[in-house]
């Protein structure tokens, strides 16, 4: 913290010019290049502003027809819909928000439709957020996009499983989940996407894609200790066993599975996620009952069980199981949840 490498100086000290911060950014990249398997036409920047900025970001560089398909998933997809609405037509290829986004659309229609809407009038792209922290749902598998790239918004997945990058033009993630401390966003570019420089001309430099490639993401001053963060936890990722099936993604299960199973053999507590749509990072149920949700999330509490209030767009509650959470830490919960269910056997369920 306080000296780096004997450099006697802290990273959040030291300039983002010197050889030693560039040691730290490149040896970050190289890590999640190989973590990820990303292909060499594909750009890595670590970008402030979280996910949001790129909301904008993304149209502002990237709608060059004016027209790009979403599908809306949650509230972090309809943020990004919303915002590329005002630079062009964000064309809504499907939506569960009927259901309160309790599920994601089935896969043959949302293709059937990216197809339908490609042969008509050209996509720029077809926009996803592949796991929807609120909801609790994610992606099992993912659209065929025929020749419009997909970008997907991951930040609540990111490091949790494989991604097959070339399937992507576009893959983006706020580091606070998974990958780091908040004011880091790392974004993966295929680098033909991005050589025209912004379809806006007015877009903000800070948010031209290319320049910000050209400039390996020191435009202007990056968030330089993030970003040493951001590489300890790819290296802790790398070390625990990458990111394939013995390890993040395996243990991601483990952990959801824990709580999903708790839930299916429960007779008081209803998961929000359909089935076929359920998260392995988002965990969302609820009793039915506001008082007795309230109770719960007070109760956890004392047990040293924290944040597991739902988000109010769904109430209940949510455990958010990401990397860094343990099958001791699952285990605690789950017994907590059989511990309340017992003392609150008679308690209502009106779902
Ligand atoms: N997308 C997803 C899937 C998220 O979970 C979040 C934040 N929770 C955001 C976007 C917004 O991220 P940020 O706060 O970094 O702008």
């Amino acid at each position: 913290m306080l000296d780096y490498n004997g450099s006697g100086m802290s990273v959040m000290e030291m300039s983002h010019r010197s050889a030693t911060f560039k040691g730290i950014i490149e040896t970050a990249e190289q890590d999640i290049r190989d973590l990820m398997s990303i292909p060499d036409n594909y750009r890595v920047l670590f970008l402030q502003g979280g996910a949001t900025l790129q909301f904008a970001g993304i149209p502002m560089n990237l709608m060059r027809r004016g027209r790009a398909g979403y599908v809306v998933t949650g509230n972090f997809a309809n943020k990004a819909y919303k915002e590329a609405a005002k630079y062009g037509e964000a064309v809504l290829l499907a939506s569960s928000e009927d259901t309160n986004f309790d599920r994601i659309p089935t896969m043959a229609d949302i293709s059937a439709r990216i197809a339908a809407e490609a042969a008509g009038d050209e996509l720029d792209y077809v926009y996803i957020c592949q796991n929807n922290t609120i909801f609790g749902t994610m992606f099992h598998e993912l659209p065929e996009c025929g020749d419009t790239p997909l970008f997907a918004d991951v930040s609540s997945c990111f490091l949790s499983q494989p991604l097959d990058v070339e399937r992507y033009g576009l893959i983006y993630a706020g580091a606070q989940k998974n990958a780091g401390a908040a004011g880091v966003t790392v974004v993966i570019v295929r680098d033909d996407l991005i050589a025209d420089g912004p379809a806006f001309a007015q877009a903000p430099q800070y948010l031209d894609l290319k320049t910000q490639a050209a400039k390996e993401s020191m435009l202007n001053t990056p968030n330089t200790f993030g970003i040493y963060v951001c590489g300890k936890v790819f290296h802790w990722v790398e070390e625990t066993g990458g990111l394939a099936a013995l390890a993040m993604e395996q243990r991601k299960w483990q952990r959801a599975n824990m709580l999903y199973d708790t839930l299916d053999s429960s007779k008081l507590f209803k998961c929000h996620a359909e089935k076929g749509s359920r998260s392995g990072m988002n965990v969302t149920f609820r009793t039915g009952d506001a008082e007795l949700d309230a109770a719960f999330v007070a109760g956890a509490a004392e047990h040293q069980i924290q944040n597991v209030k739902g988000h109010r767009l769904v109430g209940g509650m949510r455990a958010s199981v990401y990397n860094a959470v343990t099958m001791e830490d699952v285990r605690a919960l789950a017994s907590y949840m059989k511990d309340f269910e017992a003392q609150h056997s008679l308690g209502p369920r009106s779902n």
